[in-house]
């Protein structure tokens, strides 16, 4: 599998048009490692020399062997690790986009190829480098092909996403979702596949902290009876980020269902979570959901993370009357 199933429009749209692809185009949307994933094939198949159907690359001739970021009509854009701009050290900066410049003013390796500037992440470009990068895709340099990734538009210059065509990737449906579980037998795990937003990725990813899952989801559908005692360190080998997260997607549940008698991650757990909600206090479980958010705000650096669980778990205990 090339691409994943779900990108197949985007595929079509880019070589829609091969004899005048344009030459900058902007590839966007949330999910970064799918749209990398995708925009790595896209460069192997315009670098091959004989593309076999669908414009997918033949993956044998000389092209296809050199990888990706040695290839000589290739530049990924990286930023420069200048000692003295430690504390913006992704950014990028006019140096970065003069380089790119330079190289495609150089003639390409293949007779008649285009050479390929990809910047992943472009949002890391500063306004200097912007506006420099403008007036190449302004002007551009024979036979380029300018590709940036982002993930939100909005944080490029308009006058950039306006000149470049746009390749919008979003989530894959859950029929999607379902069929890529049954293509890699992953049929086990469909009933958590709303606790990932219905993302088979990131729930294949996932798949050895089910368990985990399990065992806490058994003490918090317990509401008020939770065991305490039961909370403990092994809670905690995913960190402390992990946790808060599912802990914010369970009490989001109870607080959604409260509202608006809606569902949304555990469908499997409604009639449980029907009753959690009737127990709880509202006014303590919005003040629990600011409690979770502040918590995952410095849970990455070096807090106590057994005292913020516990403190966490007493918290959602006392959310609920009995
Ligand atoms: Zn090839």
């Amino acid at each position: 599998m090339k691409i994943y199933p779900w990108q197949k429009n985007s595929w079509t749209k880019v070589f829609s048009n091969t004899e005048k692809m344009p030459h900058a185009q902007i590839f966007y949307g949330s999910q970064t490692q799918e749209i990398n994933k995708f925009v790595g094939e896209l460069i192997k198949s315009i670098l091959c020399a004989q593309p076999i159907k669908e414009h997918f690359s033949c993956n044998e001739c000389q092209d296809c062997l050199w990888n990706e970021t040695s290839h000589p009509d290739l530049k990924v854009v990286e930023s420069s690790s200048d000692k003295d701009e430690k504390i913006n050290s992704d950014i990028l900066n006019i140096a970065n986009v003069r380089e790119i410049k330079k190289f495609l003013e150089l003639s390409s390796h293949q007779a008649n190829g285009k050479k390929i500037v990809v910047i992943y992440g472009a949002e890391r470009l500063n306004i200097a480098a912007s506006n420099a990068l403008l007036k190449t895709i302004e002007e551009p340099p024979r036979n380029c092909l300018i590709i940036l990734t982002v993930n939100n538009l909005a944080n490029l210059l308009p006058t950039i996403t306006s000149r470049s065509r746009l390749i919008s990737f979003t989530k894959p449906s859950k029929e999607d979702a379902i069929n890529y579980l049954k293509e890699t037998n992953n049929m086990d795990l469909i009933d958590r596949l709303e606790l990932y937003n219905n993302s088979p990725l990131q729930l294949i990813g996932e798949k050895e902290m089910l368990n985990d899952v399990n065992i806490i989801l058994d003490e918090l559908r317990k509401g008020y009876a939770v065991d305490l005692m039961k909370v403990n360190n092994i809670w905690l080998h995913n960190g402390l980020a992990w946790i808060i997260n599912l802990l914010q997607k369970w009490s989001y549940e109870i607080l959604l269902y409260k509202l608006s008698e809606e569902h949304n991650y555990f469908p499997r757990d409604i009639k449980l979570i029907h009753k959690l909600a009737f127990n709880a206090d509202l006014s303590k479980l919005l003040t629990y959901q600011k409690s979770l958010n502040k918590i995952k705000f410095y849970a990455k650096t070096s807090v106590n993370k057994e005292i913020n669980l516990n403190s966490v778990m007493i918290e959602y205990k006392n959310i609920f009357t009995n």
